[in-house]
């Protein structure tokens, strides 16, 4: 953080300068810049370890073991029917945290600004992520802005990081994933992508289809507390959808993954489309949907811990791991077949967080 004191008077950081837009001197480290982080990002992010505006935030040292993780957002349209790009920024990185059965606790942000970027949309922007950050229990400690010139980045890039303290015992991964296990999904898939979708009016399509941006890591306790040491991994299927991180943890675990088409909960709206675009839901990006994989055992105890959250409700066990075909992900059909579903080689729809 730029060590600045505040300025003596308050309108909106360069509303003279440069007519409500970010100017490349809000970049310079001058006056602008000082006048930028008080007037903007203190304004909407001020806690005790962000006031201080030192070189670094300095944290209390914890018991147990550290997630350490990082995300950039460069999402197109940066506003869509659910959500933005700064919570967006803020949940995703809470998100990949609580998969590791982390608590998350502190965030920092980092902005890429291009200028004449809308200091009123910036400002927006940052109330939102501060909302973000509440809601999630996390607090953003240190922060960085940069500004590079017109066609420089398209209007505005986040990059967040965040630390989240893992309790004494909790080990989760693909590492742990054995034959057998259920793969449980937390809710309807593929809001988010479709969302976005609609959002940059590429279909002609009424419908009321919001991102699903939220933050997991309350369902998270509640699903390791349900299974204890039978929460085996958790994953927050993102980019890529659920179809990928089933994949993925495929792969590394070296077994095969099998679903069952009729369990996916797709919401009729996405389904829709989704067969409009040519897409499979199982590859459209979700922001507010994890996969839990367990043992048999504590399936049906993590079940109901979902279906008590309001993250939870539609939760549905899709399907298990199988020894069979490794590192495969396998579809059983309504017809009784199973195939092997081929995953795409590269995201369906670009810049989609
Ligand atoms: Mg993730």
């Amino acid at each position: 953080m730029n060590r600045a004191k505040p300025p003596p008077s308050c309108p909106l950081p360069g509303a003279a300068a440069g007519n409500g837009r970010i100017t490349l001197a809000h970049g310079s480290g001058g006056r602008l810049s000082a006048e930028l982080i008080e007037r903007l990002v203190r304004r909407h992010f001020s806690n005790p370890a962000l006031d201080r505006l030192e070189d670094a935030a300095t944290l209390p040292a914890t018991s147990g073991r550290l997630a350490f993780s990082t995300d950039t957002f460069v999402v197109q349209p940066r506003f869509f029917p659910g959500g933005n790009i700064g919570e967006l920024a803020v949940n995703g990185t809470v998100n990949d945290l609580a998969m590791m059965g982390a608590r998350p606790r502190w965030l920092s942000v980092g902005f890429v600004l291009e200028e004449g970027f809308s200091l009123a949309e910036l400002e927006e922007i940052c109330a939102s992520m501060r909302q973000a950050a509440d809601n999630a229990g996390v607090t953003i400690v240190t922060g960085d802005t940069k500004v590079v010139g017109r066609g420089g980045c398209d209007g505005l890039f986040i990059n967040t990081a965040g630390i989240g303290v893992v309790p004494e015992g909790v080990d989760l991964g693909a590492h742990r994933i054995q034959a057998g296990d259920r793969l449980i999904v937390s809710g309807p898939i593929g809001s988010h992508g479709m969302a976005v979708m609609l959002a940059r009016g590429q279909l002609s399509f009424a419908s009321e289809i919001a991102s699903d941006t939220a933050p997991l890591a309350g369902l998270a306790v509640d699903i390791l507390r349900a299974a204890g040491s039978g929460l085996h991994a958790m994953r927050d299927a993102t980019r890529g959808g659920l179809g990928a991180v089933l994949a993925e943890f495929g792969r590394a675990a070296s077994l095969g993954m099998e679903i069952t088409e009729q369990r996916l909960p797709v919401p009729p709206d996405v389904q829709a489309a989704c067969d409009i675009l040519g897409l499979d839901p199982l590859f459209v990006a979700n922001e507010g949907v994890l996969v839990a994989v367990v043992t048999p055992e504590t399936a049906d105890a993590v079940l109901a811990a979902c279906h008590a959250h309001p993250q939870g409700r539609h939760a549905a066990c899709i399907g298990a791991v199988c020894a069979e075909h490794p590192g495969k992900l396998l579809r059983r059909t309504p017809f009784g077949g199973r195939q092997i579903v081929a995953v795409p080689a590269g995201e369906l729809l670009p810049r989609i967080c």
